[in-house]
């Protein structure tokens, strides 16, 4: 009950006050928030060219092996046709006639130029190994150095987890201490509209006569209110709680036929004696 009073007796201007300086500090953990959920994408960027690079690889070195295995077919191939060709030389020697002389001939002829056909398969297909080999060795480089910008962009990320969760933890503590300041149903209304804006921000200030959330032109007696600092204003656009800026304490670029600040006020305060609600 205590609390409530502290709330119940304060000007508007300072509950407002209050909220803004309350907006600031969550705006900072939104931030902090972003930028940790920005590194985690940046590792895993890496670790997925990692998996790229070790994929082609390994499909490399699968394709070695097969050209491998082919080889060592050719291989048994050209022996087949050597101990094809001993096999026809030696039935030269015991021909009965000159067709069965041509026949042999022929076939030794055939074997020959498979033997030759094999070593020329063979020789290609090394070729290609060591084309494959050299991929291999230069995929292994690049690997290694991926691997240890990791290690780096993981040792960077652990640091700055810590150091921004210890800050994120200074800047809730301090928040819920300043959420204490604030009436509960201002508060609830402007966690409500924070919720739902996508850039977090429940009170903004007028910029160049414009909503400094949804950027709608703000009009000029809506503007006027928001400068009296008597009642708590909400964008008609957006729904989002208005601050003077000069309350905020942020300095914008005034339009240029805004008059001095004393004219201002002493406007200002006619407009309040006119408009008196
Ligand atoms: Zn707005």
């Amino acid at each position: 009950m205590a609390k409530k009073d502290v709330t119940a007796d304060m000007s508007v201007e300072q509950k407002l006050k209050n909220l803004y300086q309350l907006q600031t500090m969550l705006s900072e953990i939104d931030r902090i928030k972003i930028l940790r959920g920005e590194l985690p994408l940046e590792v895993q960027d890496l670790e997925d060219e990692i998996e790229g690079l070790s994929h082609r690889a390994g499909k490399y070195a699968e394709e070695v092996e097969n050209l491998n295995s082919m080889v060592q077919t050719r291989f048994g191939k050209i022996k087949e046709a050597e101990a094809a060709i001993e096999r026809y030389k030696s039935q030269l020697d015991s021909v009965r006639n000159n067709r069965e002389y041509d026949m042999l001939s022929k076939e030794i002829e055939f074997q020959s130029l498979e033997v030759e056909l094999q070593n020329k398969k063979i020789g290609e297909a090394r070729k290609s190994i060591e084309e494959r080999n050299a991929e291999i060795e230069k995929l292994k480089t690049q690997l290694e150095e991926r691997r240890a910008d990791l290690d780096i962009k993981k040792s960077e990320l652990d640091e700055i987890v810590t150091e921004t969760k210890a800050e994120e933890e200074k800047l809730r503590e301090k928040a819920k201490g300043v959420e204490q300041t604030i009436d509960p149903r201002l508060l609830a209304a402007f966690k409500r509209i924070r919720k739902s804006s996508r850039n977090g921000l429940g009170i903004v200030y007028v910029e160049r006569d414009a909503c400094g959330g949804c950027f709608n032109k703000i009009p000029p007696q809506r503007q006027l209110d928001i400068r009296m600092r008597k009642k708590i204003i909400v964008c008609e656009y957006c729904g989002r709680i208005m601050i003077d800026p000069e309350l905020a304490g942020v300095k914008v670029n005034k339009p240029a036929e805004e008059k001095p600040k004393r004219r201002t006020r002493r406007l200002a305060k006619k407009e309040e004696e006119t408009a008196g609600e």
